[in-house]
């Protein structure tokens, strides 16, 4: 009998990578992405925010237009920005890539129980009021709905200590700020994030294992359903 493999139509994938060391394991998780999502027919764009210097700071520098020159507030000036057009460049360009995708994946490294500063900054500019939310669009009504989004992270401690009544508690409740605050709150499907713990403390083989787990979970993410990230 004929094998017949279903493949998922073919997705723009934006990938959101931060972390400062091309030859960690964050980078390597980055590279079978870039490896596998081709093979599957989708389009990769990268934004590889300390190699790009992303700058994380969020002032006047992100916009060109000025609405209030007097008292500077960020969201007066978004709501501006968006209606004339007056973001700054790095900004425009970060808002096209999400925009433009089906899916947006961040690969970091879990800093402090969130995101490494650099990541955080680039939501704090680029998660811009009108223009990635506001109005009545919230939740299932926001700006990115229908698109999907996935964190994939690695941990410094193990899987046990981010267990409910763990040492660091529940990873589900470590990560619900990102996963319900910045991507649901603006209208993302959210997948379950891939978590690789304490990729320092496992053997090689350990690693490589959780490559291709990642590798494989990537070819068949087309057809994945959301979670559900849950209210506090
Ligand atoms: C400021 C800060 C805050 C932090 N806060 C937290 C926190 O709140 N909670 C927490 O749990 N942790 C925390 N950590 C730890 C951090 O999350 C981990 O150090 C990080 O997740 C490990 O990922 P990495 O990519 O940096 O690993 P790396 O150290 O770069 O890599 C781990 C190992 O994988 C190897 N490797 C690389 N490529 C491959 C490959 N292709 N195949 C096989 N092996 C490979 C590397 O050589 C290395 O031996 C924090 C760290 C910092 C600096």
């Amino acid at each position: 009998m004929l094998a017949i493999q279903v493949k998922s139509k073919s997705m723009k994938v934006f990938i959101v990578y931060a972390h400062a060391e091309p030859r960690s394991f964050n980078g390597a998780m980055l590279q079978v992405a870039e490896d596998t999502l081709p093979e599957e027919g989708h389009t990769v764009v990268v934004s590889d925010l300390y190699g790009m210097r992303f700058n994380p700071i969020s002032d006047r520098r992100n916009f060109t237009t000025v609405k209030d020159a007097d008292y500077f507030k960020q969201q007066v000036e978004e709501l501006n920005a968006t209606v004339v057009g007056g973001f700054a460049p790095d900004i425009e360009a970060e808002l096209r890539k999400m925009e433009e995708c089906d899916l947006m994946i961040w690969q970091f490294p879990l800093w402090w129980f969130g995101l490494p500063g650099i990541l955080k900054g680039w939501v704090d500019r680029v998660f811009a009021m009108g223009r990635t939310y506001g109005g009545d669009r919230f939740y299932e009504n926001g700006v990115f709905k229908g698109k999907r989004a996935v964190l994939s992270l690695t941990t410094g401690g193990p899987e046990a200590a981010y267990k409910k009544g763990g040492w660091n508690g529940d990873i589900h409740a470590v990560l619900r700020p990102v996963e319900r605050g910045i991507l649901r709150f603006t209208g993302w499907d959210v997948l379950a994030p891939n978590i690789v713990y304490a990729p320092v403390r496992v053997t090689k083989d350990e690693r490589s294992a959780a490559l291709a787990a990642w590798a494989s979970r990537l070819r068949a993410i087309g057809t994945e359903q959301p979670v559900e990230v849950g209210e506090y």
